[in-house]
């Protein structure tokens, strides 16, 4: 079964009608979510929907949006979290200069503090970056011990090809891509190693127009969309990919 590499089911745009996203997803054979939490008032929702729903993999992170909602000791309930919640992985984390440049020094201190908790406790990272790679590439460069995932990945070719040649890089193509004519990004596409590449829906976000017409929301059951456009520009059959995208997931997520 495929795993969403990337939602946030707790979202309540999506939230109230989660039995039925499932259900819709398990027929599409998308049966595994990591779903990742933003802010220290949504951790407890994501650990909640994990509890109800073990198939549901959770995150917990601050997002570069989330910086000013911080408490005064949000490290030790981050600490305690991934001491209590063995399962439990790291995100989304990051920087972002396209929407929030004045907190980019706060946003920087944050990340590297969330990388050192996760270092400590060996759980893999999704990362959100927007118009940051030169902030980002010189901080991840000294995490290379712990697995990062690149969320809704688009960056230069350039710099692509850096990134791939550092141990325990994944990279996450999500819902962008359906509407995405540019070659070059299917030059990206095509470089990323087949034991690299995964995928995600960023559910409820980045809905597209060709997907989901009665609803207003993303979700989960969309990825199918992102399989079939990979296999279309890697030149592979949708199964042969399906079944490496199984394989890298599990890579990704396993020993946390
Ligand atoms: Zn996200």
């Amino acid at each position: 079964m495929l795993t969403d590499m990337h939602c946030h089911l707790q979202d309540k745009q999506i939230f109230p009608y989660l039995s039925d996203v499932i259900q819709k997803a398990k027929k599409k054979g998308i049966n595994q979510f990591l779903c990742c939490g933003t802010s220290e008032s949504d951790w407890q929702s994501v650990l909640n929907l994990h509890n109800k729903y073990p198939q549901i993999i959770p995150a917990v992170g601050i997002h570069p949006w989330e910086i000013k909602t911080l408490s005064a000791n949000w490290t030790d309930k981050f600490a305690d979290i991934l001491t209590e919640n063995t399962e439990c992985i790291v995100g989304e984390i990051g920087l972002d200069l396209h929407f929030c440049k004045d907190t980019i020094a706060e946003q920087k201190d944050i990340l590297i503090t969330q990388l050192e908790i996760a270092r400590e406790f060996n759980r893999p990272v999704c990362i959100h970056n927007l118009k940051a790679w030169h902030l980002l590439l010189p901080i991840i460069s000294n995490f290379t011990d712990i697995k990062i995932m690149f969320h809704s990945f688009s960056c230069s070719l350039e710099i692509t090809q850096h990134l791939i040649k550092m141990t325990n890089t994944f990279f996450s193509f999500s819902c962008t891509i359906l509407d995405n004519q540019k070659k070059s990004f299917s030059e990206i596409i095509n470089i990323i190693p087949d034991n690299k590449l995964l995928i995600e829906t960023d559910s409820p976000y980045l809905l597209q127009k060709n997907e989901s017409k009665n609803r207003n929301y993303n979700e989960p059951a969309n990825l199918i969309f992102v399989l079939e456009k990979i296999a279309k520009i890697r030149n592979i059959s949708n199964e042969n990919l399906r079944k490496q995208l199984i394989i890298n997931s599990e890579n990704f997520i396993k020993d946390t």
